[in-house]
């Protein structure tokens, strides 16, 4: 789990949205969870076969929302050295500089600078993570996406489905490190997933930028964007 090194948050809450990063996922290490379940009044422990976990989901954040209150959790760490192929900007960072030897360390430190570099840091930068999450479509949509995008990243999550880099359809339509002056919200310069609030009023600056945002990957991809950040 070195990859997902600088996500901030508690225990707690990482198997909420299953967390993940540079290919990892919280999914990849738990065994079970351990709970009060407020329907039966009982503590309770859910292997990870019942966590209904895939990509930034679980039944705590769809079904079973606000059911559970997640006390502790129990992961296995493998006693291996991680092995290559890693996550394309990972697998760049590591080429750069030259580092051949792997330990979850050397990831993890890795990892911590490729964040460093990218992402603003939320106690000097107003900003949730990541506001989109990468959608998941079927083949059938993907064969219409990469007819006019061929170089459009995608990642196969099954037989039938596939992710595709919300990242790269922002920067396609020249929105990374945009300053939208009618709401005061911005598109972070290194990492276009991140939403920064520049000088934005209110939430409803932000869900106008949003909206603006989703109606242009629409038009341009055919692919409707999800809101990562739960809206309280
Ligand atoms: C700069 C930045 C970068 C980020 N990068 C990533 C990333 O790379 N990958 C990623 O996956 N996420 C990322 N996030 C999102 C965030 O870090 C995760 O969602 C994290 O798990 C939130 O933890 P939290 O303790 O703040 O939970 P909160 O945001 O307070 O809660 C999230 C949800 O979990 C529920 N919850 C929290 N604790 C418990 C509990 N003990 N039991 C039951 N339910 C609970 C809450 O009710 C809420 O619905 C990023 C966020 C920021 C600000």
């Amino acid at each position: 789990m070195e990859h997902l090194s600088l996500i901030p948050g508690t225990t707690g809450a990482t198997p909420v949205q299953n967390v993940g990063a540079y290919g990892q996922e919280l999914s990849n290490v738990i065994v079970c969870v351990q709970a009060y379940d407020k329907e039966t009044k009982q503590m309770v422990v859910i292997p990870k076969a019942e966590c209904g976990f895939s990509y930034r989901k679980s039944r705590f954040n769809t079904t079973d929302k606000g059911r559970f209150f997640i006390t502790s959790i129990t992961i296995a760490l493998s006693h291996d050295p991680p092995m290559p192929p890693f996550y394309a900007s990972l697998e760049a960072y590591l080429n750069e500089n030259k580092i051949t030897k792997y330990t979850p360390k050397v990831i993890r430190d890795a990892v911590i600078a490729i964040r460093n570099s990218k992402l603003p840091d939320p106690k000097k930068v107003a900003n949730c993570g990541s506001f989109f999450a990468n959608p998941i479509i079927d083949s059938f949509q993907l064969d219409s996406v990469v007819a006019k995008y061929p170089g459009i990243p995608r990642w196969q999550v099954d037989s039938e489905h596939y992710k595709l880099s919300a990242a790269w359809m922002l920067e396609n339509l020249g929105l990374k490190g945009y300053h939208e002056p009618n709401t005061g919200m911005a598109i972070w310069d290194n990492q276009p997933l991140v939403l920064v609030n520049e000088k934005a009023p209110n939430t409803a600056s932000l869900l106008a930028f949003r909206d603006a945002i989703i109606k242009r990957v629409e038009e341009r991809f055919g692919v409707t964007l999800q809101q990562e950040p739960e809206l309280i």
